[in-house]
Formats: structure tokens, sequence, C-alpha cells
């Protein structure tokens, strides 16, 4: 068995050790030492990395059978080895980790929202809390949180056999036996922990809400500490800053210049489109007076460079509504949309052409008998416009 000496003492950050055992770990090499201040991933903390005598941990793996392997690059020489852990990372996860306790006590303590879970990722931690709570409580939480975190109040360990912890008023009853290793934060917060923890509130620093939202029933709360809280404090800034230059606002009249623009934006969208329909309706003025007789018909075939499909079918619509007239209109690749309209009295079914075209030139299309549309073709329009006149004289 590795005596954990991140147990009693969290701020170890090296220590001498003799290898006891070397094995694998999914393919890798892995040592078992007799004492270490390695913290294997547990209890929603993230194991440490550092060095053994110069070879890297990777990983630190606790196993179902009690074994702590350290997970290393390479095999160090000799079974005497100094241990070294990645403090910045180390106290980084203390910061989170202690932050946890404290904050979810005081969604506990000032709300009775119990907390179901906990995970500490790479950029932020979440708690799980059993119910959903208004965005006035998760502030009122986390400003009791940060009031306990400037008191600077110790952080001890403890030691409690299960039924002395029954008594002692946990915050979550233990599932565990034996022996449990309680950490007390001073009159708020006493908690089973096997994870490690700063040894006093005040080296959480702050304690910062980023995000929630409603989780299976309750509510997902993410929060940063210490110095993940500066750095999310930097991202905020630089975003912040960036979005005035841009629109040459204060901070605070952002969302407003946003909404702005958002407004300027339909209302020029709207120009835009009415716009294009009354050119389109000249356009198709334009065309109807090159059109040519065609099996009784007044036929307009024609290749449209810079128009959308959904000009092309105003202008095939503004065509067809002369009497006798029937349009074909093809646009440009790689769209290469095509409509194909008629007036109600021109005696062609214009989804049955469509269709034809498409078969013969690639694409897809379909409509009614006065009015269809496609696109994807994949001939020259000037193939498809003399396949149409074809189609139309047979
Ligand atoms: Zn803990």
């Amino acid at each position: 068995m590795t005596e954990r000496l991140y147990y009693t003492d969290p701020y170890l950050r090296e220590f001498d050790a003799n290898v006891v055992d070397t094995t694998t770990h999914e393919g890798k090499a892995a040592l078992i030492l007799d004492r270490t201040a390695f913290y294997p991933t547990s209890g929603g903390q993230p194991f440490d990395v550092g060095t053994v005598s110069g070879a890297r941990v990777i990983d630190v793996v606790d196993t179902e059978d009690g074994r702590l392997l350290h997970v290393v690059d390479r095999l160090p020489d000799g079974d005497a080895v100094k241990g070294a852990i990645d403090w910045t990372r180390r106290f980084d996860h203390m910061q989170q980790h202690t932050g946890q306790h404290v904050l979810s006590a005081a969604f506990d303590r000032f709300l009775g929202a119990r907390t179901e879970s906990f995970h500490l990722g790479a950029d932020y931690a979440t708690i799980d809390l059993g119910r959903d709570l208004s965005a006035a409580d998760v502030a009122r939480a986390e400003a009791e949180a940060n009031r306990v975190v400037w008191e600077d109040r110790p952080v001890t360990i403890r030691f409690a056999s299960a039924e002395e912890a029954v008594t002692m008023g946990l915050r979550k009853e233990s599932k565990r036996d034996g022996t449990l290793r309680l950490i007390d934060v001073q009159d708020f917060d006493l908690s089973a922990c096997g994870g490690t923890h700063v040894a006093r509130t005040g080296a959480i620093g702050i304690i910062a809400v980023s995000a929630t939202e409603r989780f299976k029933g309750g509510l997902r709360v993410t929060f940063l500490c210490g110095g993940r809280a500066l750095i999310g404090f930097r991202a905020l800034r630089d975003t912040v800053a960036a979005g005035v230059r841009a629109l040459s606002v204060l901070p605070a009249d952002l969302p407003a210049a946003i909404e702005r623009l958002q407004s300027e934006g339909r209302e020029v969208r709207r120009q835009v489109k009415d716009l294009q329909g009354r050119l389109a309706s000249h356009e198709g003025d334009a065309l109807a007076a090159s059109a040519v007789d065609a099996a009784g018909m007044r036929l307009v075939a024609a290749a449209l460079a810079g128009w959308d499909a959904a000009a092309l079918k105003t202008i095939a619509s503004r065509i067809a509504e002369r009497p006798g007239h029937v349009a074909v209109l093809v646009g440009d690749p790689p769209a290469s949309p095509i409509v194909v309209a008629r007036a109600a009295d021109a005696r062609v079914d214009a989804a049955s052409l469509l269709r034809q075209l498409v078969q013969r030139h690639g694409g897809k299309g379909g409509g009614r008998p006065e009015l269809a549309q496609g696109g994807g073709l994949t001939s020259p329009a000037a193939d498809v416009l003399q396949s149409a006149r074809d189609l139309l004289d047979s």
C-alpha cells in the first residue's frame, strides 16, 4: 500500500520514495511507490503531473484493488527516487476544489440546494444542484461563499470513524466505512473528501459563478476560483474591449448597440428584398420584349447572370403574366438555378418540362404546371436552353 502523503500534507511538492513495483497501464510503464505526494484522479479532481527522478508522470491512477499507479514516459534509474509535482496545476486544483466545498455549503445552508455531483475540468468546474434556483438566489449563495473566502477561515483535515461521523453533521452523509477523512471549513462546512485543499479559505481568492443551466431537473453551476477567475475576467475584458472598439460605444452600451445593429440589418435586408423584387419585375418586362414564337407560344429562354433563385422566380412570373408567354430562365453556377413559368393560357406543363430538363442536364427540382423550379444543373446554360426550345417544338 502506498502512503498517501497528500492526505495529511497537501502542500508537499517534493518527496523521497522507493519504487516497490513496476507494471504497465494501457501500454505505458507505471510505478508503484512506497509513499507519494501525487494525487490520483478521484472524487471529481484530476490527477497531478510532475516528475519521478526525471521521468515524466503523465497520469496517476487509483486502481480498483487499491494500488496507486504513476504512469511515466520511461522508468527512472534505481529504486530510490525523488518525486516532484507540478505545483501550478496542483494549486489550481486545490483552489477550485476548496472553492467547491465553500460554494456547495453556501447553496446548502442558505438555499437548501444540495450538491449532487462535482466535476473539475481543465478550464472550469461545475456542480450539479438538486433543484433549480433563480439568478438572485445563485448570486446570494455566491456572495455568502465569497464572504467566507474573505474571512480567511482555516481549512483543516480531520479523521473520524464512520460511526463518529454520523453524529458530526456532515453536509452529505458518506457511504464509506472505516476511517473517514473530513475537510473542515471552520464553522461553515464539514465534508468527507479525499481531495487536496488549501489551508485557509483566503487562498481560494474569489469564487465567481460564470454560468448556470437547467440540468436534470436541477441546476448546473459553472464557477471559477482564484487564478481561473482572473483568467476568465481577462478573457471577458478582452472580448468586451474588442466589441467596444468595433462599435465605438461604452461597455455598458454594448447590448443596446448590438440590438440597434440587428434591427438596422433587418430593415436593410427588407429594403434590399423590396428593391430586388422591383428590379426583377423590370428585368422581366425587358425580357418579355425579346420573346420569340415557339409552337404557338411566346418563349423567353435566357441565361441570367447575377440573380439568385428567388429573383429568377420573380422575373419568370412577371414574364408569365403576359398571355401565351413561357419563360425558361437559368442562373449562374455553382447553384445553377432554373425556373420554368407559363401563362395561364399557355399549353405547356412547367413541372413536366423542368423534369425533362433536369433528367438531361443533371440537378433536381419540381413544381406545379404553371411554375416549377430547380437547381444544380451540370450542363452549360446554352445547352439547357437549347433543350428547352427543342422540347417545346416537338
Ligand atoms: Zn474536497
